[in-house]
């Protein structure tokens, strides 16, 4: 029966992938890969010879109609991403659409996520939290977003590369406050996975510390604005004004 798949693959660890992920990729007619070559590592491990098609940002639009008569045929095809959750942050949300629209089974296989991984170790609070994913690559932009989401009372995730963590986390520093709690999670299910917490300052400082703590994939949460926060920082600053007075001559 027609059916589309949408099947979360590991976020590092390849054991990570359930029984019934596996079965499901076994069976389908056609895998939609992001990166058919980087997913063919999970599919040669577990022995899975299905066929594959890219399915990636810049070719989605054009692939759906050509998808959707396929499982309008009554085709079954299972869509995954490079890793986690396909749509998170990943191709596959106008396919899923489509599909829908087209009154065609979807259906999801659950699994790895890197955001509900990393909230699920953050002892910071997860009973609320706003997922932001990648914040703009440029400066201003990025500062700009940061501000709108500084007074946001929940915890906020967000995804980063190696490339630009050590700016965003710079840039979170100075526009949701250096002492504001959160927490690094890199590398999750992988060889050096850390979870390190600390202020936004003290996370800033160890990134700075080992270059090694730079490398990899990133999950960054920040704990939500306290309200009392500002006026809190503001009295810290007028006690450490008042000392740095008293000092001088
Ligand atoms: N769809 C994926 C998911 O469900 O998590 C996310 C894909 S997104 C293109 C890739 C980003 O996810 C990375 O830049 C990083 O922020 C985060 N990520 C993926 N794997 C990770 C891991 N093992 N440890 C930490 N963060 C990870």
């Amino acid at each position: 029966q027609a059916c589309l798949y949408v099947v979360a693959t590991p976020i590092g660890n390849l054991e990570d992938l359930s029984p019934r992920a596996r079965q499901v990729l076994e069976a389908v007619d056609l895998i939609l890969a992001e990166d058919t070559r980087h997913s063919q590592r999970l599919l040669q491990h577990f022995g899975i010879r299905t066929a594959c098609k890219s399915l990636h940002e810049h070719n989605e639009q054009q692939q759906v109609p050509g998808l959707i008569d396929r499982l309008k045929g009554g085709q079954t095809l299972a869509l995954i991403s490079d890793a986690g959750t396909p749509l998170i942050s990943d191709p596959g949300y106008r396919l899923v659409k489509a599909a829908r629209e087209a009154d065609v089974r979807v259906t999801p296989i659950p699994g790895a996520s890197a955001l509900i991984a990393a909230l699920s170790v953050s002892g910071l609070p997860s009973d609320r939290f706003f997922f932001e994913g990648f914040l703009p690559a440029r400066a201003s932009a990025r500062q700009e977003r940061l501000k709108v989401l500084a007074d946001f009372p929940h915890t906020l995730i967000f995804y980063e590369s190696s490339h630009r963590i050590q700016a965003s986390l710079a840039d979170m520093a100075s526009s949701l406050g250096a002492e504001r709690r959160a927490v690094v999670a890199r590398e999750l299910t992988k060889t050096f996975e850390q979870i390190q917490d600390g202020s936004l300052a003290d996370l800033c400082l160890w990134l700075e510390a080992d270059t090694d703590h730079q490398r990899g994939e990133f999950v960054v949460m920040v704990a939500g604005h306290e309200p009392g926060e500002q006026a809190a920082g503001e009295a810290e600053a007028r006690r450490v004004l008042g000392l740095c007075l008293q000092q001088l001559p």
